[in-house]
């Protein structure tokens, strides 16, 4: 298998099962804007849940915000990002297309797939800056004193509570406060699926410290991220750490890692953590006229605290997982024949559904009753999916692409202890098929939430 078939492979998959889907398909789509399917929705919750409860629930110096997308316009010239959030891009003469500067050694020529923009006969224009703020205005008139823009990242809404969480949640530095959700950026190449978007979700952390501690807590949070990829499927050996130059770090970071994935189109950033020094409180500081100094009680001093940020991409990151699980396998069907079989080799932590459950005849009233009393005592614990058409095989190979873990199987042995006419096993047993190795195993009803539970903890 070629790396960009395995792209596309994704992509269809995707397609096909309801993990992402264009935008506003019907219309034609929309550039560089996804929506999720039912499975993506459940994929992508459970990033986050883990982020989450990595975060704020088995810590306890973070704590949660949920702030607002639409922010007051001065929050955008303090942070620099009104000025200064810009790409620079250009335009090939001969075949229109536009690229980004700094992506062109990266970026191939829609013409000449094997060369890079400029070196394939085409001439680019001169470089020009765009600044990649989506704008918007506030109340019913378009003019320059409602103009605001969607936020392009999550963190300034925490800088700008930062005070506010402090004295409601009396924290003590160091502490964090932690943020999920939508970030808006036009990009001016949108592209490789849902790697680089113009609507994206993020997960940050800012975590405040006094100002001499920002090279020792980046490298703690360094570990604690690649931890966290470890814990959803991501192995520490495919998390590349890139110390970022000083030339392409944002001009108030003092140390930047870049945490790098290798997906099929090249290796490429999955999280940045930054050492953010004080430059955002500062900012709004000056910018608000209102003090956001912390008066330390153990050092006996007043300061603007420092800050690092491991900021992650929730899309990225479901991308990276996909890539991660994505395999085909040749096994032998029913029938002994050899045929094919694609799974999702998700981590069950993580899993859109965690198990599937089937009466084995959907024509036995008793097997189907006994399958939906299973399937409702194990809904109430886990994302499950009742399904009664098909042979059973193939409802095992649907469950197996899209990475159920676990498989449940009514059968004549549940109801009776009886297979084949013959007394083999123990009534109120149903068989649990594990997708990766395609075992079965036996396990009593009564046994079953706590078993399963087991195995996906
Ligand atoms: P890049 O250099 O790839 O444009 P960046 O360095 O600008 O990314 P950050 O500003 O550090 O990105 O944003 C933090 C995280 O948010 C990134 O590591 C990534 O996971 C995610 N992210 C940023 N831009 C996008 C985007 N356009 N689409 C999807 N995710 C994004």
């Amino acid at each position: 298998m070629t790396e960009l078939t395995l792209l596309e492979k994704i992509v269809a998959l995707c397609k096909r099962r309801g993990f992402v889907f264009p935008s506003s398909e019907i219309y034609g789509g929309i550039n560089g804007v996804w929506d999720y399917g039912p499975l993506g929705a459940e994929l992508k919750n459970n990033i986050k849940m883990s982020w989450w409860k990595a975060m704020t629930q088995l810590r306890t110096d973070v704590v949660g915000l949920d702030g607002s997308i639409l922010m007051n316009r001065e929050v955008w010239k303090a942070s620099s990002h009104e000025e200064q959030f810009a790409d620079w891009f250009v335009d090939c003469k001969l075949c229109h297309a536009r690229f980004r500067l700094d992506h062109l050694k990266e970026s191939a020529c829609p013409l000449h797939p094997s060369k890079h923009p400029g070196d394939c006969g085409g001439e680019l224009t001169e470089p020009r800056r765009f600044n990649l703020l989506f704008k918007t205005y506030v109340g019913p008139l378009e003019e320059e004193s409602t103009l605001t823009y969607l936020r392009p990242e999550t963190a300034q809404s925490i800088f700008v509570q930062f005070k506010n969480v402090l004295e409601s949640s009396r924290m003590k530095i160091p502490f964090g406060i932690a943020q999920i959700g939508k970030a808006f950026r036009n990009e001016v190449n949108p592209r490789n699926f849902i790697f680089r978007s113009r609507e994206f979700e993020q997960m940050e952390l800012e975590y405040f410290i006094p100002p001499d501690t920002g090279f020792q807590y980046i490298e703690e949070w360094k570990e604690q991220r690649i931890l966290w990829y470890e814990s959803i499927g991501i192995p520490r050996a495919h998390i590349h750490v890139r110390d970022v130059p000083e030339e392409e770090r944002a001009f108030y970071s003092k140390k930047t890692y870049d945490l790098e994935y290798d997906f099929p189109f090249g290796r490429q950033e999955l999280e940045g953590i930054a050492y953010r020094t004080d430059f955002d409180l500062k900012q709004h500081a000056t910018f608000s006229g209102k003090s956001l100094e912390y008066y330390d009680e153990e050092r006996k001093c007043k300061y603007i605290p420092h800050v690092v940020e491991p900021s992650a991409g929730v899309d990225r990151t479901l991308l990276a997982l996909l890539c991660e699980a994505y395999r085909e396998e040749e096994v032998l069907g029913e029938k002994g024949e050899k045929e094919k079989r694609v799974v999702l080799g998700f981590s069950p932590r993580i899993a859109p559904i965690k198990v599937g459950i089937f009466p084995l005849l959907k024509n036995k009233i008793d097997i189907v009753s006994k399958a939906k009393e299973v399937f409702r005592l194990l809904q109430k614990h886990f994302k499950s999916f009742y399904d009664e058409s098909g042979a059973i095989g193939r409802r095992y190979r649907r469950m197996d692409e899209i990475g159920t873990p676990f498989c449940v199987t009514i059968d004549f042995e549940t109801l009776e202890g009886v297979r084949e006419g013959a007394l083999v096993g123990k009534k109120n047993t149903v068989t649990v098929r594990y997708r990766d190795s395609m075992r079965q195993d036996r396990v009593m009803i009564e046994e079953l939430v706590d078993f399963l539970r087991e195995k996906i903890e």
